[in-house]
């Protein structure tokens, strides 16, 4: 049975509606035959209003409790999304990122991962569910919460297909794909189809947040082709690869 990560950004899951169109593309996949593992990013702009509460508390807010605080946001989206499924009769179970077993430096806010311990992910995997795991954290060999940097859930996606030996690894997210620059503040930017890891790193460098620039640096280094494609319209994305 091939295996499929699939990666959901905020925007693409910033309310109920998009929580449950999200777990409608992931139901599809799942019933197409897919052992599904689906990456989550925190809803909307939470991320950012978690970063505005901490400030609020302590200027110097210690990356220790910035990264326990900031995890929050994605485990509600996998939360939401599972029961979502399961409203779909589609068998799932969510996970923290150390739950999922992704054990990563401790870096706070700008963690490494190490390495995955899968036994949790394979079991439920095994028993026909499709498992959704927060994005952007893991955990630290003191046990602690550790975060991947802002944007991270990309990372998370792809570490994840590279642990798990998945060959397709798809990122849903706001637009339709990698374009030649942002398509919000360039309407004439062109969706490219394809593009090298070094041209993916010289767009990631130059700004462009469509990719976390770890995760394509990851890609690379594992000969992984990463799909982007477009959370609400079925039409084809970009592939980004050797
Ligand atoms: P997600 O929440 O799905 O992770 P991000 O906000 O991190 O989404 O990345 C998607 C955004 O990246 C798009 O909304 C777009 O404005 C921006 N972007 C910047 N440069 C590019 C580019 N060259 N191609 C596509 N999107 C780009
Ligand atoms: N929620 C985190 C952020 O906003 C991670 C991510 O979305 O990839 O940076
Ligand atoms: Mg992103």
């Amino acid at each position: 049975m091939a295996r499929l990560i699939m990666k959901f950004g905020g925007t693409s899951l910033a309310d109920t509606e998009r929580i449950r169109a999200a777990a409608q593309t992931i139901a599809r996949a799942a019933s197409d035959g897919h052992q599904v593992v689906a990456v989550l990013s925190a809803q909307g702009h939470m991320t950012d209003e978690l970063v505005q509460k901490a400030e609020q508390i302590h200027p110097a807010f210690p990356p220790r409790e910035l990264d326990m605080l900031l995890s929050v946001g994605e485990q509600i989206s996998v939360s939401l999304c599972a029961a979502a499924l399961v409203g779909l009769h589609c068998p799932a179970v969510s996970l923290t990122g150390w739950q999922a077993g992704l054990l990563t430096d401790s870096r706070h806010t700008q963690a490494e991962v190490l390495t995955l311990c899968s036994d949790r992910i394979e079991r439920e995997l095994a028993q026909g569910k499709v498992v959704l795991v927060a994005g952007f954290q893991g955990m630290d060999a003191a046990q602690d919460i550790t975060t991947l940097g802002r944007g991270g859930s990309d990372t998370t996606a792809v570490a994840l297909a590279v642990l798990l030996g998945a060959r397709r690894c798809v990122i849903y997210t706001d637009v339709d794909g990698v374009f030649t620059a942002d398509p919000r503040t360039h309407p004439e930017a062109e969706k490219l189809d394809y593009l090298t890891y070094d041209q993916m790193l010289a767009l990631a460098a130059a700004g462009a947040q469509v990719l976390h620039e770890r995760c394509v640096r990851l890609a690379k280094a594992h000969g992984l082709s990463i799909e982007v494609r477009s959370a609400f319209h079925a039409v084809p994305g970009t592939i980004v690869g050797p």
